[in-house]
């Protein structure tokens, strides 16, 4: 279980400072679809990056099954980061490197041995639908494909929590719904928890049990996507719904 706990971060800028996460509190259950929807500059991304370390909270905490990631070190950090896989908009993969060795980065930063290694990234390139691409390189790939390749390292080190930034941002409605339907197999038949951030009402309805709506930081409104849709509170989360008609 995932929770945030009065979670505020503060950056510090030239002459002034800047709440880009404002005192939020959610629980994420183990095995849900999580939304998290929100404009551009909302906190969305900051809010999510304090979930494996790569920031720490200003005041607050955020806690994987009880442990604070903020106080953790060393090894006991990494084997918590090893729990949470990301995927982004822009893929994030490496252009020299084939697709098969792009999935077994972290594996191989794992230290696991070479044959355990190919075979984990053949199962996982199998998984997302790319069975017989493994030697090709992600520049002869399609966005959809690439994120496959994304999703499929991102599943390396056997993560309990799937994070999706965007990461359909960068795709065509069809190519999104498919990558969507492939982060709901992955929810089902891996029973990975994913926390699924977007703009895009349509993502949330699709995928998601239940959402929360970001704004200047802050957490407006929560719930069940279902409630969201059919009794949405804030003008924000109205204005969400009306685009997704
Ligand atoms: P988008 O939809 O564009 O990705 P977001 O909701 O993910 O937006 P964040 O990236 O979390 O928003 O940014 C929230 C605010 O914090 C923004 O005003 C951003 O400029 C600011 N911010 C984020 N990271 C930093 C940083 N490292 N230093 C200073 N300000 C930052
Ligand atoms: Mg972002």
């Amino acid at each position: 279980m995932i929770k945030f706990k009065d979670v505020s971060k503060v950056f510090q800028l030239k002459d002034s400072q800047l709440k880009a996460v404002n005192d939020v509190n959610l629980t994420i259950d183990d095995g849900d679809i999580f939304g998290i929807i929100g404009y551009s500059g909302a906190g969305k991304s900051t809010l999510v990056r304090m979930l494996n370390g790569l920031e720490t909270p200003t005041t607050g905490s955020v806690e994987i099954n009880g442990h604070d990631i903020a106080k953790l070190h060393g090894r006991e950090l990494r084997d918590q980061q090893k729990q949470i896989g990301m995927i982004f908009q822009h893929f994030n993969l490496l252009w020299s490197r084939s697709i098969i060795d792009n999935v077994m980065l972290p594996l191989e930063l794992a230290h696991v041995a070479k044959a355990e290694r190919v075979e984990k990234a053949k199962k996982l390139i199998d998984l997302v639908g790319l069975k017989g691409r493994e030697n090709d390189y992600p520049s002869e790939l399609s966005g959809g494909q690439k994120q496959r390749v994304g999703i499929a390292r991102a599943l390396a080190n056997d993560p309990k929590i799937l994070i999706s930034d965007e990461a359909t941002s960068a795709l065509d409605p069809q190519t999104t719904d498919e990558i969507l339907d492939l982060l709901i197999k992955i929810n089902k038949e891996l029973g990975i928890s994913i926390v699924l951030i977007t703009h895009e009402m349509h993502a949330i309805r699709k995928v998601a049990k239940h959402v929360a709506v970001m704004q200047d930081g802050a957490v407006v409104e929560e719930g069940s996507v279902s409630d969201i849709f059919n009794h949405p509170k804030q003008a924000i989360t109205k204005r969400f719904v009306s685009e997704d008609d």
